[in-house]
């Protein structure tokens, strides 16, 4: 579904990746974890394809299909999603309507008539329950004055709306209580499906207790240093990331 070989890529003419491979099929459930500052959000920004990132080298296909010569909303009709570490705040856009707008312009890149009010309508219910929003947020401005777990619920939400392919959490559990944390786990868990795959990205091993992942990855400096077993985000709580410094070269 996702392969990505040697990625390389630039912010102000710094190297931030330098050199990343990451294989993810269908089905799976990848985490990334590493230090604060080794790229994990440039990653879900690059693929995401966001403009402040030069991609210098590498390889980066999605669906058979060269990634990074697609616009930003040809990936999201591609059916990538990436949920940010820091939600934006759309004053004057309903949270609705930002999604009605999503939704249909996922469906005119794959050439499908928008979606109908009535489809829409229901699947905001159903989906609504699935992150316990249940109707509360639906008719404020896109997450302006939301609380940070409102903000992730929403984020969870969205997702479910928009049903993608491959979905990207960059520190989607970051200031969670653990009540907000296991709805959006739920969220995740309850949308897992053989065709789909999801990237977390976390910075504790806590989240990984409700979602389990299939790999565990540790980014550092640019590069996928060390993967293995969920065992992996157990063994990184207790040691830190230090260890793997030392212990670069012998990674899966
Ligand atoms: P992580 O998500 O793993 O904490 P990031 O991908 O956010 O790491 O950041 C990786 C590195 O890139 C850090 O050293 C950070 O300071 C730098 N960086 C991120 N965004 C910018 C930016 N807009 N301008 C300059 N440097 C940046
Ligand atoms: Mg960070
Ligand atoms: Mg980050």
């Amino acid at each position: 579904m996702l392969s990505i070989k040697n990625l390389k890529a630039s912010i102000e003419d710094t190297e931030i990746l330098k050199g990343l491979d990451l294989e993810v099929k269908p089905g799976e459930i990848h985490a990334i974890m590493g230090p604060n500052g080794s790229g994990k959000s440039t990653l879900a920004s690059v693929l995401a394809g966001r403009e402040d990132y030069e991609v210098t080298e590498g390889d980066v296909k999605f669906n058979g299909k060269d990634l990074l010569d697609l616009e930003p909303n040809e990936r999201a009709g591609e059916g990538l999603f990436l949920a940010f570490q820091y939600p934006v705040e759309i004053p004057g856009v309903s949270n609705m309507n930002f999604l009605k707008q999503a939704i249909n312009s996922i469906r005119e890149y794959k050439g499908e008539d928008a979606i109908a009010a009535k489809e829409f309508l229901k699947k905001v219910k159903e989906k609504q329950d699935l992150v316990g929003l249940s109707g509360r947020l639906a008719n404020r401005s896109v997450n302006e004055g939301f609380s940070g777990g409102e903000k992730k619920r929403n984020e969870i939400f969205q997702m479910a709306m928009l049903d993608p392919k491959l979905a990207i959490l960059d520190e989607t559990d970051s200031g969670l209580d653990i009540d907000a944390l296991k709805t959006v786990a739920d969220g995740v868990n309850q949308l897992r499906r053989k065709d789909n795959a999801f990237i977390v990205i976390t910075h504790y091993q806590r989240l990984l207790d409700y979602i389990v992942p299939d790999v565990v990855h540790v980014l550092s400096e640019g590069k996928i240093v060390k993967s293995g077993p969920k065992e992996l985000a157990l063994e990184l709580e207790e040691k830190g990331y230090d260890w793997l410094k030392e212990d670069e070269g012998v990674n899966a």
